[in-house]
């Protein structure tokens, strides 16, 4: 994943400077945690924690609901 450093730190005795961007495994993420920031590659994606479907609707009152578990009632969906 690529990161973004906020604060200087060293990696074996060489500086990296703040604004430095890196890729690290995810695994090496927890010791790095305060000094970077992950940066997002791809616009972030609603996914259903329940079906992990990515469709969703909006509702009249502004909610965004998972189709599959919870199709919209006739005129509860904002029309597109
Ligand atoms: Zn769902």
């Amino acid at each position: 994943m690529q990161v973004k450093v906020i604060t200087p730190f060293k990696i074996r005795g060489e500086i990296i400077p703040l604004g430095t961007v890196l890729r690290v495994p995810a695994e090496s993420m927890p010791k790095l945690a305060g000094r970077v920031v992950p940066i997002r590659t791809e616009p972030a994606k609603l996914i259903c924690y329940w079906c992990h479907s990515t469709e969703f609707w909006l509702s009249i009152y502004g909610r965004t609901i998972c189709r599959k578990c919870h199709p919209p009632a006739l005129g509860a969906e904002v029309a597109a």
